[in-house]
């Protein structure tokens, strides 16, 4: 992999919020930001090598991970783990099979699935993720030891954001102590950005509330983002605990931060609110670092299978209806890839695109608007939740870009069908990209 330095970006078409894509433009780079946006005069001759010619590219805001798990990748891909099918395809299972991976994790097997998502994303157009990796009296510091050289492997390329991982309990079972005095030790490394658990995975509703309650005082404490994992249910009978969660953020806003964010993720238990209780949660979080994380592709695998008991037709989807959220309610929200390759969630890519492309049909999301705003949620929303905030092809901003090939218009492929606009870019994610980050073109 290889950095580029890019002093010109030319005659590219910017698809985004505004601008009109069928007008060309000039982008200049200073110091890895945008230094002006000219139109495009094609008689003037720019010469030097850091000119990318982009005339036949769309070029649109980098993607992001808002969420993704670095160390359980790629499981079902690894000969090590070959031995560890699926048979049932539920959740229990999921959780059984990483358990028994977890066990063999070493650095080595770690560091090459990790390298592959990475590898893949970037070759994708992301510059941005949250990347979650596991502690506990398992795995101990290996996957954190192992993304930590990954973050400097990659730092040229990508920016990843640790997020330092409880999926096990840290306030019940035989191992809840040890699991939150490791979490406790691995937080202080100035290499980790984010502290994550997972609080349905507790044994009582107390012990859900004391995780939650300790990691608010421990974020806080060392300056974290915070990141849950909540409510991955569609249990009627089981109460929600996001209301106490934003409580919580309530609580201590007063002290918190406010460039640190508080991811909530899954929360598929949401999707069985009524209209009124929507509108009041959003009266909650209002004003709160507070973002919701769909994560569309495990959430269906993991919470859409078919009760055969009833005899299988009907099929519930059980993710958050990101969009919708946004724009009905006006919260904050992104989606991302989760899990990719492993028992949890067994297909799609490191492509952050492909989900908003699923989003179309999976929300009914279709309108020109809505392409926007599904870019948005893997690209600027979702940096956004992470806490990176992104004005893209301002003066003075990141100049951190994909730029996607808009295929042959002229020539012997002329009939071939061209990509023009940010919706056809969603509806059909075009294969052919370049990687802009920080004013380097990424030559993987
Ligand atoms: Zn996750």
């Amino acid at each position: 992999m290889e950095r580029k330095r890019i002093d010109l970006i030319r005659g590219a078409r910017v698809a985004y919020q505004g601008w009109n894509p069928s007008q060309q433009h000039d982008i200049f780079l200073e110091d890895g930001k945008v230094k002006a946006i000219l139109s495009h005069e094609p008689s003037l001759g720019f010469s030097g090598e850091n000119i990318l010619d982009a005339t036949n590219y769309l070029v649109a805001p980098s993607l992001c991970h808002a969420h993704v798990h670095l160390d359980k990748c790629f499981l079902l891909s690894d000969p090590k783990y070959a031995d560890l099918e699926i048979a049932k395809g539920d959740f229990q299972e999921a959780l059984e099979l990483t358990s028994k991976a977890k066990a063999r994790f070493e650095k080595d097997d770690l560091v090459c699935r990790g390298r592959w998502l990475i590898a893949e994303s970037i070759a994708a157009g992301v510059t941005h993720m949250r990347a979650y990796v596991e502690v506990d009296h398992i795995v101990e510091f290996k996957c954190l030891d192992a993304a930590i050289e990954l973050k400097k492997q990659f730092a040229m390329a990508c920016v990843i954001q640790i997020c330092t991982f409880a999926q096990d309990p840290i306030y019940s079972g035989e191992h809840g102590e040890t699991n939150r005095n490791l979490m406790s030790k691995a937080i202080q490394s100035d290499y980790v950005q984010v502290l994550g658990t997972t609080p349905y995975v507790e044994e009582s509703t107390l012990a859900t509330k004391a995780n939650m309650d300790w990691a608010f005082k421990t974020a806080m404490e060392h300056d974290k983002h915070l990141d849950f994992h909540l409510d991955y249910n569609l249990n009627p009978d089981q109460e929600a605990q996001t209301w106490y969660a934003v409580g919580l953020a309530r609580n201590h806003i007063l002290s918190w931060n406010g460039e640190r964010t508080i991811a909530l993720g899954h929360c598929t238990r949401l999707t069985l609110l009524d209209q009124a209780s929507w509108f009041t949660l959003a009266g909650e979080t209002m004003g709160l670092p507070v973002y919701f994380v769909g994560l569309p592709t495990s959430d269906m695998y993991m919470r859409g299978k078919p009760d055969e008991d009833q005899g299988g037709g009907e099929r519930v989807r059980g993710t958050l209806q990101i969009p919708h959220m946004i724009q009905k309610y006006n919260y904050q929200g992104a989606i991302s890839i989760n899990n990719v390759g492993n028992a949890f969630t067994p297909h799609g890519s490191c492509d952050p695109l492909s989900l908003a492309s699923i989003g179309v049909g999976l929300y009914h999301a279709g309108t020109k608007a809505d392409s926007q705003l599904l870019y948005d949620c893997v690209s600027v929303g979702a940096k956004k939740a992470i806490g990176w905030p992104d004005t893209p092809f301002t003066i003075g901003s990141g100049a951190n870009f994909v730029l996607f090939d808009m295929g042959r218009t002229d020539g012997p492929l002329s009939q071939q069908r061209g990509k023009r606009t940010l919706q056809d870019v969603v509806y059909s994610p075009p294969k052919e990209r370049k990687t802009v980050f920080c004013g380097d073109l990424i030559v993987i």
